[in-house]
């Protein structure tokens, strides 16, 4: 059996080599938590697995171990906001309640506003010991680099079945449109990939855009977006991918998510910047 990425964080968080800050990406959020849970229970279990029905295990099975603490956005926010992450760090700095390790689980970590991430950074570089931080989110691009320079980012692929995703028709119908341009160079396909990334949050649309470019230069990709690498150079493939990512930091001071969207995809159409 090859060891997945998943596995080998588990295996190095129960050798005790894990790195201390982790970035999880990928499009699965069901499978970015399940790692992390699984990455809690092998730091605090109490014979060493990985989740078995030891007390450390159960309780957090049930969300109730005191070192595990998973940080989200509070009902009805979109963001983690910057009194949260106060909270957080000043509890960092004790000492775990149960002498294992002290988890942090922040999902989705891309859910931290500016200011909450930057009051992040210091506990980030210089974590108490025995505490351990895991940030899920479906693309590492969407956080600050000063936070991901601290984190070892490892991408997880979507386990088994799992696709959950914040809208599932969408990765299908962006490939279904690069497909369409590549191979007959229908701008009206092309045209048609703004509205539909930017129908929802923006920011994952941008992220979708990247991950995807990258995937089919890469060769990784699947399906219908597996074709358009004989048709797109990967050169152009990977610029129009970066462009897409700094689209993500262009939006973070309101430029407007359709004209960012088409001009990276304008670089997939050769067309002069
Ligand atoms: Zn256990």
């Amino acid at each position: 059996m090859t060891a997945t990425p998943s596995h080998r964080l588990v295996d190095s968080a129960r050798r005790r080599t894990l790195h201390h800050a982790l970035i999880l990406q990928g499009p699965s959020p069901k499978t970015l938590r399940a790692t992390a849970i699984s990455i809690a229970k092998a730091l605090n279990c109490r014979n060493a697995s990985d989740g078995d029905g030891c007390p450390s295990c159960q309780k957090i099975d049930r969300q109730i171990h005191p070192d595990v603490r998973a940080l989200e956005p509070a009902k009805d926010r979109k963001a983690i906001s910057i009194e949260q992450v106060r909270e957080l760090v000043a509890e960092a700095g004790m000492r775990p309640y149960e002498g294992g390790t002290k988890v942090y689980i922040i999902d989705p970590a891309d859910s931290l506003s500016g200011a909450a991430a930057n009051s992040l950074l210091k506990t980030l570089e210089e974590p108490a010991p025995d505490t351990a931080f895991v940030l899920l989110t479906r693309s590492a691009d969407l956080l600050l680099p000063t936070i991901k320079s601290r984190c070892q980012i490892v991408f997880l692929r979507p386990e088994h079945d799992d696709v959950e995703e914040a809208d599932p028709e969408l990765a299908p119908a962006l490939a279904e449109r690069l497909a369409s341009f590549a191979e007959s160079r229908d701008m009206g396909a092309l045209l048609g990939i703004a509205p539909l990334l930017c129908a929802g949050d923006a920011k994952h649309g941008l992220a979708l855009l990247a991950a995807t470019l990258r995937d089919i230069a890469a060769g990784v990709a699947t399906g219908r977006a597996a074709g358009v690498a004989s048709a797109i150079p990967p050169s152009r493939l990977l610029d129009a991918a970066q462009r897409a990512v700094e689209g993500i930091d262009a939006l973070n001071v309101n430029a407007d998510a359709r004209l960012l969207v088409e001009d990276a995809l304008m670089l997939l159409a050769g067309a002069k910047q």
